[in-house]
């Protein structure tokens, strides 16, 4: 980590919903303490010293601040992860199958993961992540022994990486409706949701699914926030859930208490008219994991009715077959366009909105930035604008983040992750 500047002169910066040019950003103890941009309408405010209405001199008067070339956007939001699925990429695309045995695979995975080997894999994940934009991260923390080891390593992998985390430690006590946890599934057990409480105290929690914790144990989680849930990924999760409560995933939730501001659906694919009024009404999160979805053929989750019914939406990298946040809130769009045939669902604006978890870059705001380069071979020509960010950068054009006001990525780490990343591979996955 280097040395922090505690101000940055921004090329262009994404402020109060628009595009503004030569903007002068303040931080101080993690906060962003002043924004000044040039006034709209001003052009090349270096070659006309003084013509901003500020004289240059006062607007630089302080510490010389580093000047940031490209859109500089606030930090984005990763809310889904488990960052060991990272070691499934490229390897569980291959051939057939389904989600069913996609899990076989992660599984095998999960079977060999030390504590050790879990640290440098999250790390190198948490880096990828942070080098793609993404500024924060929700971990869904399923893989968790009776000792904390593997909580801790996730927790330094997070801090080491300078990725903002928060740890959801997740609920997992059954493998089915009615079924006990079997094979590496007994790693994640506490037995019971009481047992699993009395361990985690009033830490952020997540319920793995209403197939992993019996109905009867669900009373638990009233009132816990945050709480996360995987919800209706899968048709025969909610088959499931009907033949056993004759409920389905969403209003099973519902009647236990469970939905509201403080909880987080993560999925939400394949839900019912009331289902969608259900989420609405209680203003639960909603967190869709496009490429995910997009990888185990899970279907298209009615995002965009979420949001009109009152959810918050959110997006996440889940199984990271895709670390790329422009990537995640693109597929919004498109990924409802090809399911309704019709256009312009979502704004780019209301798409990095939802990207930046509603934060901005504003005073009060945590100092978190994410530049991306407007001349790259994706990026060129596209108006160094929102639409830019959304609808043509990657998370290659990320070239510069950074959190809680220190720098925890350039575009000269690339290749370096790069390498941690496949050392973290070759100690899980044995060469032929
Ligand atoms: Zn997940």
């Amino acid at each position: 980590m280097s040395e922090p500047p505690s101000s940055y002169l921004l090329e262009r910066a994404w402020v109060d919903g628009v595009v503004r040019e030569d903007v002068l950003v303040e931080m101080a103890d993690g906060q962003i303490t002043r924004v000044t941009p040039a006034p709209l309408g001003s052009q090349n405010p270096h070659d006309t010293p003084g013509g901003h209405g500020v004289s240059c001199g006062d607007r630089l008067s302080a510490a010389e601040p580093r000047s940031l070339r490209g859109l500089t956007l606030p930090g984005l939001t990763n809310d889904h992860s488990h960052a060991f699925h990272r070691a499934l990429r490229g390897r569980t695309q291959r051939g057939r199958g389904t989600f069913w045995t996609w899990r076989e695979q992660m599984y095998a995975v999960a079977e060999r993961l030390t504590p050790d080997t879990y640290f440098t894999l999250a790390r190198a994940t948490f880096r990828e992540m942070v080098a793609a934009g993404y500024t924060s991260v929700s971990e869904f923390h399923y893989l968790h022994d009776p000792e904390p080891q593997t909580g801790d390593a996730l927790r330094a992998a997070a801090a080491e990486a300078g990725i903002r985390l928060t740890l959801l430690d997740a609920c997992y006590v059954s493998s089915g409706f009615g079924a006990p946890p079997e094979g590496v599934q007994v790693r994640y057990s506490d037995g019971t949701a009481e047992r699993w409480a009395e361990r985690v105290g009033d830490g952020p929690a997540a319920i793995h699914s209403v197939r992993a914790v019996p109905r009867d144990q669900l009373h638990v989680f009233r009132g816990r926030s945050p709480l996360h849930v995987h919800l209706s990924e899968q048709q025969a999760e909610n088959d499931a859930c009907l033949a056993a409560y004759g409920v389905t995933p969403t209003r099973l939730l519902h009647e236990e208490g469970l939905l509201g501001p403080g909880t987080t659906v993560v999925h939400a694919t394949h839900l019912t008219d009331d289902d969608i009024a259900l989420l609405g009404s209680t203003r639960t999160n909603v967190c869709i994991t496009p490429t995910t979805e997009r990888d185990l053929a899970d279907g298209i989750g009615p995002a965009r009715r979420l949001a009109d019914a009152g959810c918050r939406i959110s997006v996440g990298s889940d199984s990271h077959a895709v670390v790329d946040p422009f990537e995640e809130l693109r597929a919004l769009e498109m990924d409802e366009r090809l399911a309704t045939r019709t256009r312009g669902h979502w704004s780019a604006a209301e798409l990095l909105a939802i990207g930046a978890g509603g934060r901005g870059i504003a005073v009060g705001e945590p100092a978190d930035l994410v530049t991306i380069g407007t001349t790259s071979t994706r990026t060129a020509g596209t108006g160094a604008d929102e639409n830019t960010a959304v609808f043509a950068a990657t998370a290659a054009d990320v070239t510069h983040v950074v959190v809680d006001g220190r720098v925890v990525a350039t575009a000269d780490d690339h290749d370096e992750i790069g390498r941690e990343l496949a050392d973290a591979m070759e100690a899980l996955w044995p060469r032929p």
